[in-house]
């Protein structure tokens, strides 16, 4: 087993020669000689989080069309910032987006800050978000460990303490590498090893530019790297949708509170998404008007990051005007404008659901 650790100045030197000739081409990453734009960072990173570049890119584009400019960003509304990020999914992310935008313009001059500490003080940037646009932007000696960055570095100190507990430790080894001159540069090699050479199932090793310095490949186990332990099971919450149509067509609708899941988009009325399941005659002691209510079959399923969500629709047509308690916290709008709404996946899934009327 081998157990010397990589030498830094062969790792840095290899990986940057590397970088230089196989980088990606990415519509946020500045060429050589141009100067890094931190709003186009910071977009990608955000967006980035939890899904891929192949689905960004898409995004990145729609929002740069629509909002060229910092600027521009804090001086839409919300409910078009959210709509616009409609299938990136965990809009928490979009609604930080536009306040940091807000702030940055209205109390930063339109300029962001140039350090990991008082980038992390901003709605949204966590650590490695802070690190990476310290380092890509303004070439700070700080090491962004983002998935990618944290699998090429367990590899390559054969590392094997379970995450996450290991992370910091991981963290450490990923600074040990971290070079003095193009920082940034070696932090955006490392995630372009990892995405494109160094890959979670079938590493390339053969190809790999690190392969003299890694010591999981000379042990000849790479898939080993990282350890991580066993997920926890996500528990399955529960709740019915109340779909009230009135006679000319229009669907009931609300706007979720601003803040907690799906903060501030719109949805079909419903009951609370709890673990039990709902009765019938539970559910309608909840329904927004009192009506002619029926089941229809099937149920909706959907997955967040800590539950799973199973969703049945009860319906019943409005009779009579809109004058019943609470009717002004409602929206009506013709299933032909949903688009124009800041629905969220599940909710999308309900009106196709209806629309179909179909078992699932
Ligand atoms: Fe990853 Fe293999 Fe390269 Fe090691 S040699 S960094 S395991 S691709």
């Amino acid at each position: 087993m081998y157990k010397n650790i990589p030498n830094p100045v062969l790792v840095r030197r290899r990986l940057l020669r590397w970088y230089d000739q196989n980088g990606r081409e990415l519509p946020w990453r500045y060429k050589k000689g141009q100067i890094p734009d931190p709003y186009y960072v910071w977009l990608s990173e955000i967006m980035l989080a939890q899904t891929t570049v192949k689905v960004v890119k898409g995004y990145f584009d729609k929002f740069l069309n629509r909002w060229p400019t910092i600027e521009k960003l804090a001086n839409a509304e919300l409910d078009e910032v959210l709509h616009a990020w409609q299938g990136l999914g965990y809009y928490a992310r979009a609604r930080n987006l536009h306040k940091t935008a807000k702030i940055i313009v209205g109390e930063m001059g339109g300029h962001f800050p140039d350090t990991e500490l008082a980038l992390r003080k901003l709605p949204g940037i966590g650590d490695y978000t802070a690190a990476a646009i310290a380092t890509i932007v303004f070439n700070k000696v700080v090491t962004p460990v983002d998935a990618n960055i944290e699998r090429v570095t367990s590899r390559l100190f054969a590392f094997g303490d379970m995450l996450p507990k290991g992370k910091m430790q991981i963290r450490k080894f990923a600074s040990v590498l971290t070079p003095n001159a193009r920082p940034g540069d070696f932090a955006q090699a490392l995630m372009d090893l990892g995405s494109g050479v160094c890959n979670p199932k079938k590493p390339d090793c053969k190809n790999c530019p690190l392969k003299l310095d890694c010591l999981a490949f000379m042990n000849g186990n790479p898939n080993h790297y990282p350890v991580k332990s066993v997920k926890p099971v996500r528990n399955v919450r529960r709740g019915m949708v109340f779909w009230v149509i009135r006679k000319d067509g229009r669907v009931m609708m609300r706007l979720r509170s601003k803040t907690g899941l799906l903060g501030g988009m719109a949805e079909f009325p419903s009951t609370d998404w709890r673990e039990k399941d709902w009765t019938f005659g539970e559910a309608i002691k909840k329904s927004p008007i009192s009506g002619s209510w029926r089941q229809l079959d099937g149920m909706i399923r959907h997955t967040f990051s800590h539950f799973h969500l199973e969703l049945r629709v009860l319906a019943a047509d409005l009779k009579m005007e809109n004058n019943f308690k609470d009717a002004n916290k409602f929206l009506w709008v013709l299933p032909s404008q949903f688009p124009n709404y800041a629905l969220p996946s599940i909710m999308k899934k309900v009106a196709h659901h209806v629309a179909n009327e179909t078992i699932r």
